[in-house]
This record gives C-alpha cells, structure tokens and sequence, in this order.
C-alpha cells in the first residue's frame, strides 16, 4: 500500500499533467484533502504531504478531530451538506464553505458571522444533474443567488461548487463541468471582478477532467487516503 504522502505525489503529478494538457498553470489549482473518515493522524500526515487544505463533511466529526489537532499547519474547508442548525459551529471555525445549497443557509451563514464579527468565505453549490437526491443551487438561480449576496456584509461568495451525478461512461462528467465552468466565468466577469476565484469540482475518479474543463480547487479523498471503511 502507497503511503499518503506517496499519493499526494502521484496526485500533483497527474494535476500538474491535466492542466499543462489544458494549457493551465499547474500552480492555480489548489489540492483540498477530503478526509472524512480518517482519523486525526492521517489528516496530519496528508499536511505533512502537501495538501493546500483538508475538507470535512460532518460537523461533529470536525469538531472532534479539531479536538486532536488534526488540522493544525493547513486551511480547514467544510465540503458536506450543512444544516441550519450547525452553521454556528462553522462559521469562523472553516476557511472555507464549499457546500452553500440555499438561500437560507446564506442567511444563518450570515446571520452567524454578523454576531461573532468576521467574514466568512463561502462558494455556492450547484446541483448541475438537477438530482433530487442532491442539495445545491439550480444552474439557472445561481447567478441571481450569487448577485443577491453581494448584499450580505459578512458574506464573501469566493465560487462555485459542483458534484455532478453518477457517469458509467468514462469522461461523462465533462458537459457537467463544462456547464459549471461557463457559470464561473460568467458571474466571475459579470458580478466579480478578481474576488470568484474558486471552481470547486472533480474528486478521485474524475478531477482530470474537472482540471481540464477549468477547475481551479480539487476534492480527493479516497485517491489520497485510501479506500474508506464503512461500517
Ligand atoms: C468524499 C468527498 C469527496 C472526495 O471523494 P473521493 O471520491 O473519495 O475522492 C469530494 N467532495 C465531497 C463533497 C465529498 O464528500
């Protein structure tokens, strides 16, 4: 078995392929450790590696490994769906929200970072498949989603997030990134200027293809730390 650090390489390298491939610079795209699942050692052994940030999906599991110094020496993002109700444990807590799927979640978002003071950085998710299974922003109300919280004074809406459905074909996934990424450009030029840097999009099996159609921040889990054990 490889050890993380060893995948890390091996993933840089494949990133760094993709975007030269795409005529992108390898530099511009940011590798976000998905370590749900993996305990506080392995998350401190993917910084060791080289991750750019460690994304978690859970609150509770968060706030425990945050208890066990797992995240110390690298950014923390939340990349899972948030409830309302644990916006508060987040906010200030996570460099970035990658997963804000409404319209009210940006308000207790905002609601909460008013009240502790700061300003949290967040990216809206799109549900690009239209799957009722997955929570996100429809395509065609992201740009006016993302236009209505410039009026959020705690609020920094950095970009998009996407997870598209499941493809049996390979490179299925790349009209679905291409579309998020045509969004991206267009509310980054149009709403934006310099501030909507992030397109979050492409795990394991797929960020090639999410590099190749532009994105600039990759979620990859089980590539880096092994196959997840469910129980
Ligand atoms: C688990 C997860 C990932 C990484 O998935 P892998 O297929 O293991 O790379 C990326 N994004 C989100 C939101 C996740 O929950």
């Amino acid at each position: 078995m490889n050890s993380i650090a060893e995948n890390i390489r091996a993933i840089r390298g494949r990133m760094a392929a993709a975007a030269e491939a795409a005529g992108r610079d390898p530099g511009e795209i940011l590798l976000v450790g998905a370590s749900k699942m993996n305990g506080a050692e392995a998350c401190r052994a993917a910084i060791a590696g080289g991750v750019d940030a460690l994304g978690e999906n859970r609150v509770q599991e968060m706030t425990e490994k945050l208890a066990r110094n797992a995240y110390e020496g690298a950014p923390l993002h939340f990349i899972g769906h948030l409830q309302r109700n644990k916006v508060r444990q987040v906010v200030g807590t996570v460099s970035l929200i990658h997963s804000v799927d409404s319209w009210p979640l940006l308000e207790e978002i905002q609601r909460q970072a008013e009240r502790r003071e700061l300003t949290q950085e967040v990216l809206l998710e799109v549900n690009v498949g239209g799957e009722e299974s997955k929570s996100g922003f429809a395509p065609e109300a992201v740009y006016e989603a993302a236009e209505r919280a410039k009026a959020l004074e705690n609020i920094r809406v950095r970009g998009l997030m996407t997870i598209p459905p499941i493809q049996r074909e390979p490179h299925g996934n790349l009209p679905f990134f291409a579309k998020i990424a045509r969004l991206y450009v267009d509310i980054s030029r149009n709403l934006y200027d310099n501030e909507f840097t992030y397109l979050s999009m492409g795990m394991s099996d797929d960020f090639e293809d999410a590099i190749a159609a532009g994105a600039t921040v990759v979620r990859v889990g089980s590539a880096i730390f092994g196959h997840r054990q469910y129980h």
